[in-house]
């Protein structure tokens, strides 16, 4: 059924690069007869599942939406990915995105834009679009994205899905095609907040291929699935409803909290201050991860060469130049340049330090609230091409979403209405460090 869906809905959603179809069927045979055997027993065994293309799926073309990479096929698979294989995941194909995770839009993609099966004038958001715009879509029942600013939860909120993005180090970094090291994390896209918690469970793990990997107390997120917020102390950051914020979005998200409030949460507004840091901030330590990260692609290991070049250096300023796209290259600049001498102090550095402040005002606003409560984005999907031109307008959009990750708190989007064009919104829950029980009761309680 997901396949026929994907057949009949790519040409208008376009949420694929890669369709799996044959793949996946035989896949889905040898699995049945493990269900069928007793051998595999869990919640996911069988279920098709979209695989965003920044994770490594051996013997399966894994692309990053990138030109560079158009070619490369892993010879190994994602921990992530194989924690879902184990537990009798079909995968059925791998999901567009903005190139290299960087965008809001999935446009930035070399295999062209995904749209949002909502209204395919509009854009899915990114830069897990694809992952997004599938579930959305019903091609598949749920996928994995990543999230690095934002990246889950607001494609999330554009295409009325639920995504979580996990706690620092929950999920094994291992095969995935590395954004900005210190802030990217894997986590579920599904229809709802059951599934979600479902899949976590599957794909979190403690691994030592990744050194940043946590061990956790307990991976058991599904038992958090109880309709009970009484007691629960939920915070309003008055930063998160100020200029920029669309109207019916505020009035939507202010709707969700009053839900939980006459379900028994205690709600308060407070002072999150040095929200309107968290932008420069991000881009400039992304963007400095990004330039050292993708240095990689050099055209001499693996990936795109240029066909014509004049000696070595040559080689790597053609293959990069022809291979990366333009919003690729204007991170690399942007990253190179404040991690230069002269200017690491000046940027780099200060950037590091807000990182800190940011952490020490969300740590302050935990000692007071279990959860704290905002927008997913200031907007509904914007059009498609309306972005492109305005790079800093995209970047403002990042504004609710990004100080999760510079803290590394985990964070959840769920839908909470339409707007007037009967656009989804998305509201956000963000919850203290391996807090995810609370954030998974939470959300639940509200749908
Ligand atoms: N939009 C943000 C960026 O472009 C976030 C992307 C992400 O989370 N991968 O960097």
């Amino acid at each position: 059924e997901a396949l026929d869906a994907v057949e009949k809905k790519e040409k208008d959603v376009n949420s694929f690069v890669t369709v799996m179809r044959k793949e996946a069927l035989e896949r889905a045979k040898e699995v049945q007869e493990k269900i069928d055997n007793g051998e595999l027993t869990g919640p996911l065994a069988g279920v098709p599942v979209a695989i965003k293309d920044n994770m490594c799926t051996k013997g399966t073309l894994t692309t990053c939406s990138s030109k560079i990479l158009r070619n490369f096929v892993p010879t190994y698979t994602a921990q992530a990915v194989a924690n879902l294989e184990e537990a009798g995941a079909v995968i059925i194909g791998k999901t567009n995105m903005d190139e290299f995770a960087m965008g809001s839009t999935t446009e930035t993609s070399a295999f062209g834009p995904t749209k949002n099966p909502w209204n395919t004038e509009h854009v899915p958001g990114g830069s897990s679009g694809g992952s997004c715009a599938a579930v959305a879509a019903e091609e598949c029942s749920y996928a994995l994205g990543s999230d690095t600013g934002g990246s889950i939860r607001q494609p999330s909120s554009f295409c009325g899905v639920t995504g979580i993005k996990p706690t620092y180090g929950t999920v094994s970094r291992y095969g995935l095609i590395a954004y900005g090291s210190s802030l990217d994390q894997i986590g579920p896209v599904a229809k709802d907040v059951t599934d979600c918690a479902t899949i976590l469970e599957v794909i979190a793990s403690h691994d030592t291929k990744d050194s940043t990997s946590v061990e956790r107390e307990d991976y058991d997120f599904t038992s958090a699935l109880v309709d009970d917020v009484k007691g629960i102390k939920i915070g309003i950051p008055k930063d998160y409803f100020g200029e920029g914020l669309d109207p019916e979005v505020k009035e939507a998200v202010l709707a969700a909290a009053k839900v939980l409030e006459q379900k028994g949460a205690i709600v308060e507004e407070f002072d999150l201050s040095l929200v309107e840091y968290a932008i420069p901030a991000y881009y400039t330590i992304a963007c400095a991860e990004a330039s050292s990260n993708l240095e990689r692609f050099d055209g001499v290991k693996y990936g795109y060469r240029a066909k014509e070049y004049q000696g070595l250096h040559n080689m790597y300023k053609k293959s990069r130049s022809e291979g990366f796209g333009a919003e690729v290259k204007r991170r690399i600049m942007l990253g190179s340049f404040v991690l230069s001498s002269g200017y690491f102090d000046a940027y780099y550095l200060k950037a590091l330090r807000t990182k800190a402040l940011i952490k020490k005002a969300f740590d302050k606003a935990f000692e007071k609230y279990d959860i704290i409560l905002g927008p997913a984005a200031p907007t509904t999907a914007p059009k498609l091409g309306e972005s492109l031109s305005d790079p800093l307008k995209m970047y403002l959009g990042d504004i609710y979403t990004i100080s999760v990750n510079l803290a590394g708190l985990p964070g959840i989007s769920l839908p909470c209405g339409t707007d007037s064009k009967g656009l989804p919104i998305g509201l956000q829950l963000i919850g203290d460090c391996f807090a995810e029980k609370k954030l998974i009761r939470t959300a639940y309680a509200y749908e």
